[in-house]
């Protein structure tokens, strides 16, 4: 009889559903970050599906991981990739060509002159960097039928969109398995899946650049919505009380310094999100209010090195918190 209830019970602990104001919630860490998935509704065995999905994307878009599909090509200079690797290449080389190379997934060399693999400071002189930058940029790599070839010491990094990917493909899964409300959040690139079950909107917070740990900025919307944060405070390494961070200007190979702390996207695809806070955050603010008003694909939040908040006019409906300045359309 005791055996039968312990059956009953992890029946019902395996069938049991997320549903009411209460979300279920699952809690991992990949691509190098914390991340949390909430769902409203559903089966909660759903997220640990969810968490597999980004298990098994990291494994194919890392490029500090030797096994990955991408480190094969980057090792080899030439493979023929899986379908998902080569739409998200095929993606990375469209974003590319529209923000001017500001975006670039071809800044590996880069990347790993100035030590941020291992995390140990490099500074590349400009010898070194005028050397790789003669193999960075999209005309290095040639896809054809499936197989990518790359140009001699090209290397690919998806390091800018691979978590906007991955939270883009976390939402369609959801969505395909009926779920109506959920919040995906890899690491502070967030994604939104429909309206809350208490028809309460979505509040996600911007960091505050100087106290990460704290929100600066709140944004509230409803509905489905990619919001992606690339910021010079999330990732840097210092050497001899100087602080390099990890967003190159592709042009240069250095960190950029275009002004800014960091800048927010909201989109309705996340791969585009990423793409373009990256880029963004590399064009400046000037650049990236003209690149704005060019592309009408996205909203955005600048926050300028010197605290300054400007918020295009989409964002500015959205965003609470703080004084900025709203950029007009
Ligand atoms: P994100 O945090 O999304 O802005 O992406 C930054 C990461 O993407 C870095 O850690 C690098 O791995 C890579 N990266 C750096 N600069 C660029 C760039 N200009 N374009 C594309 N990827 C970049
Ligand atoms: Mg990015």
């Amino acid at each position: 009889m005791k055996r039968l209830w312990l059956l009953l019970l992890v029946c019902v602990l395996l069938l049991s559903a997320c549903s009411g104001e209460t979300p279920c919630q699952t809690e991992l860490f990949a691509m190098d970050t914390y991340m949390t998935i909430r769902v409203w509704d559903g089966e909660e065995a759903l997220l640990s599906e969810c968490a597999q999905l980004i298990y098994a994307l990291e494994a194919q878009l890392s490029v500090t991981r030797s096994d990955s599909e991408l480190s094969a090509l980057n090792a080899q200079g030439q493979a023929e990739l899986s379908s998902g690797t080569l739409s998200l290449l095929a993606q990375a080389i469209c974003y590319s060509e529209k923000t001017e190379g500001a975006f670039d997934p071809t800044v590996y060399p880069l990347v790993e002159s100035w030590g941020f693999p291992s995390g140990q400071a490099k500074i590349p002189d400009d010898e070194t960097l005028a050397e790789l930058l003669s193999s960075v940029g999209t005309a290095h790599i040639h896809c054809s039928d499936g197989e990518v070839l790359l140009d001699e010491g090209t290397r690919l990094d998806f390091g800018a969109i691979a978590k906007g990917y991955a939270a883009q493909c976390v939402a369609e899964y959801l969505a395909e398995q009926g779920v109506r409300a959920a919040m995906i959040n890899l690491g502070g690139n967030v994604q939104t899946l429909g309206e809350k079950p208490d028809g309460t909107a979505w509040l996600v917070g911007i960091a505050d650049p100087e106290e990460p740990s704290q929100a600066v900025a709140t944004l509230r919307f409803t509905g489905s919505m990619a919001l992606v944060t690339s910021g010079s405070y999330q990732r840097y390494l210092e050497l001899d009380g100087q602080r390099y961070h990890h967003i190159l200007d592709p042009k240069t190979g250095k960190p950029a310094d275009s002004g800014l702390l960091s800048v927010t996207v909201l989109a309705q695809d996340g791969v585009l999100a990423d793409a373009y806070s990256t880029a963004l955050f590399v064009m400046g603010l000037e650049d990236g209010v003209a690149f704005w008003r060019q592309e009408q694909s996205f909203e955005a939040v600048f926050i300028t090195q010197g605290g300054s908040i400007f918020a295009t006019q989409g964002a500015s409906a959205l965003l609470s918190g703080c004084d900025f300045t709203e950029i007009c359309a």
